[in-house]
């Protein structure tokens, strides 16, 4: 039977990734994202197996407007979008090359800006958290008993990283909430929770040389992520041989954070 998988955010890095593998095993795939030309583009790359949907996933309409032009049965979302909105301030606003600091919150408003402050912290929580709420909402009726979500969360949740660390904690604790919902109907719910990974936007321009360096010395395998590492772990997570994991967090970093 071919399954239908909508991934948001799934015109760039991971969620491409976990789109193209998704595509690879037969699967219907939906992309999300803002910018109608990064997802065609994607899409012709893809192969007619994927269809793309403009949908900002911060928008109640448009989530609406996404749910309405998907298949009455959903088998996998993965709830991908998302980034450190810090990274679009322009410079002096948490602007800026990262060096070899940590992963974002290190250079966010001058806490004196209560008003700069707000905006930020809200446009993380809204693009981070409530993303995925309200997606998952819009769809719940379409999940299929068998079938799985995934939120991509970050180890940011775990290492302390302002805003967006907070955010992508928040995701951690209400996914054992939805699983609770979710689990008499048949439908797991887990967040994969990546390291470092290159090779995305996430980053915009910012990263150098040493902020990479850095990152990689952190792992135990020596390298950094790519965007098939975290893939490979949500289509595990949507697969059969998951079908008992729930309400967890899977860490896919090479060791940089280590969890008990
Ligand atoms: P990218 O910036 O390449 O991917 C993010 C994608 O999400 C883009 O395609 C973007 O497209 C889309 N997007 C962002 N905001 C929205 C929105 N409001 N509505 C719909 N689509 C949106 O970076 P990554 O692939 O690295 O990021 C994917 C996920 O992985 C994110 O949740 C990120 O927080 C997480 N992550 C990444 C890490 C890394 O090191 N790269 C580490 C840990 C976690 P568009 O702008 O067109 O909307």
């Amino acid at each position: 039977m071919t399954r239908t998988v909508v991934v948001t955010g799934g015109g760039t890095g991971i969620g491409y990734a976990v789109a193209s593998m998704f595509a690879a095993e037969g699967a219907r795939v939906y992309i999300t994202g803002r910018r109608e030309s990064v997802l065609s583009e994607a899409r012709s790359r893809l192969g007619d197996g994927v269809s793309t949907i403009v949908c900002d996933a911060t928008d109640p309409d448009q989530i609406e407007a996404l749910r309405d032009g998907l298949p009455a049965t959903v088998d996998v979302l993965v709830n991908n979008a998302g980034g450190n909105r810090e990274f679009d301030a322009p410079p002096g606003g948490g602007g800026g090359p990262l060096g070899a600091v940590g992963l974002g919150g290190q250079a966010g408003p001058k806490p004196d800006d209560l008003r700069a402050m707000a905006a930020g912290w809200r446009s993380n929580l809204e693009g981070n958290l409530l993303s995925a709420v309200l997606t998952t909402a819009a769809l719940d009726k379409q999940l299929a008993p068998g079938g799985a979500v995934v939120h991509i969360g970050s180890f940011a949740a775990d290492r302390g990283a302002g805003s967006y660390g907070a955010a992508k904690a928040a995701m951690n604790s209400w996914n054992i909430f939805l699983a609770r919902q979710l689990g008499p109907r048949d439908i797991t719910s887990n967040v994969v929770a990546p390291g470092y990974i290159a090779d995305t936007e996430f980053f915009r321009d910012r990263t150098n040389q040493q902020f990479h360096d850095a990152r990689v010395a952190e792992t135990m395998n020596g390298r950094a992520g790519y965007p098939e590492d975290i893939a490979g772990a949500v289509v595990f997570l949507a697969s059969p041989a998951a079908r008992h994991i729930t309400a967890q967090v899977i860490n896919v970093n090479g060791g940089a954070l280590t969890t008990r």
